[in-house]
């Protein structure tokens, strides 16, 4: 959410983010409302004003005993009261509307963002490491699976429906040692890690940003208010909601958590394998810092350096993209993606995205602290994927698989893998 006097001043920019962002929301209507409840506010406060005044006539006339100038300043309470009823509900009618409105508003944009329609407009920032080449032909990672009993992809539908697997063996030992191997690069690093909760309240996918236009990527416990998590940066955020907390030293978090997507709008996209599905797991930062887009930003690129440090690690080809106007959500102000080679795609695959959001969760959330002069502001807050598995297997698996179908396990996983350095029938 936008500071109300920042989006009265900043009305067209928005206008535009909002087209760059492909968001509809009826700004036009916003002025209207803003300006209506201003003015009935003022209404609502004389009226209030005027009823504490007669009320202080009316005890001075009955102290005098001037009963009948009491009951005619009654009557005119009584009128006073029927006129701020109705303004009163006239009021609630258009700070709900405006409320409405205020949860669609995007955030701003940086100066830096690359213009585009949609990710084959995002640009490309750096490369690292070599793409395979293959003197035979490669197995994907579906038939990698099979051949090592790596997961079950067809009694995961027989059981769960489409987009569900079960991990086997070695498949669940390798989803688990990446999680721990972030988790050990994060840990010195300075991060807290937390277990959270993976059912949360409506208010704090709201607070968050995530609803309301979010809302059909979240599957919902019915009849609780409660929703499965997409992504463990909603709780760690909503955390610390309506707290005045301390960033003199930016505070660094780490969720470990399943999140569960109904990936509504992508029928027949990625419908094979383990790249889109309903549940994974994902090692999340988050950071919450001060607001200052220069603090912030050194904390985006330290998050994105910690990405690529566990890609490296893990021995994987990746490339950073500037994510472009056109696919930034609308609490981001800016984002990078990490995409990894996946060579059953002949392309890199997302695997990572880091955002800096400015103030826009911290003040849904209100999430403040005391600047150097004791005023309270409300802090930044970033998110950027550790690991998020299965889908991180695809590369794994396809860009160190061998010619004889062996698996080389990249050695920094050893340690998590019992030691061993292949995967082998
Ligand atoms: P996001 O929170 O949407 O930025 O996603 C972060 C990362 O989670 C992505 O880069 C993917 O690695 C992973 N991810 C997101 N959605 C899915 C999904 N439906 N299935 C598997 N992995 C996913």
């Amino acid at each position: 959410m936008l500071d109300v006097n920042y989006i009265r001043e900043h009305i067209e920019e928005l206008r535009k983010v909002a087209q760059l962002k492909g968001i509809q929301v009826n700004l036009d209507r916003w002025i209207e409302l803003d300006q209506a409840r201003r003015s009935l506010r003022i209404q609502v406060e004389s009226l209030r004003k005027a009823r504490n005044d007669y009320s202080a006539q009316i005890a001075g006339y009955v102290q005098q005993a001037k009963q009948e100038l009491a009951n005619e300043t009654k009557e005119a309470v009584r009128t006073v009261n029927a006129e701020l009823g109705d303004l009163e509900v006239k009021l609630r009618a258009m700070d709900e509307e405006f409320d409405q409105i205020m949860q669609l508003i995007p955030n701003r944009i940086s100066a830096d963002t690359p213009m585009g329609q949609s990710d084959a407009d995002n640009v490309e920032i750096r490369k690292h490491g070599d793409i395979p080449v293959f003197d035979y032909e490669p197995l994907d990672h579906i038939a990698l699976g099979e051949k090592h009993q790596l997961f079950d992809l067809a009694r995961g539908v027989k059981v769960a429906g489409m987009r569900n697997y079960f991990l086997k063996g070695w498949g669940l030992h390798l989803h688990r040692a990446v999680q721990q191997l972030a988790i050990d690069l994060l840990v010195p690093r300075g991060y807290q890690m937390l277990d959270v909760p993976v059912i949360v309240r409506e208010d704090a996918l709201v607070n968050t940003g995530f609803f309301p236009l979010g809302k059909d990527q979240a599957f919902e416990i019915q009849d609780e208010g409660k929703y499965l998590v997409g992504t463990s940066e909603a709780p760690l955020v909503a955390y610390y909601s309506d707290e005045i907390i301390d960033v003199e030293e930016p505070i660094r978090l780490a969720g470990v958590s399943n999140c569960f997507r109904s990936e509504i709008g992508s029928a027949g996209r990625d419908v094979r394998g383990l790249y889109r599905v309903h549940q994974f797991a994902k090692v999340e930062q988050v950071v919450l810092c001060k607001n200052d887009e220069v603090v912030s930003d050194r904390i985006l690129q330290e998050m994105t350096q910690n990405a690529e440090d566990i890609l490296q690690l893990l021995e994987l080809p990746y490339r950073v993209v500037a994510v472009c106007t056109g696919d930034l959500s609308q609490k981001n102000y800016k984002q990078y993606d990490i995409e990894t080679w996946m060579p059953s795609r002949g392309a890199y695959g997302e695997t990572h995205s880091a955002s800096n959001v400015l103030d826009f969760q911290a003040r849904r959330s209100n999430i403040r602290y005391r600047d150097e002069e004791g005023k309270l502001q409300y802090c930044c807050t970033l998110n950027n994927t550790a690991v998020a598995t299965p889908r991180i297997l695809i590369p794994l698996l396809e860009n160190h698989q061998r010619e004889d179908g062996s698996i080389n396990i990249p050695k920094a996983l050893r340690p998590y893998l019992y030691g061993i350095s292949e995967i082998r029938i």
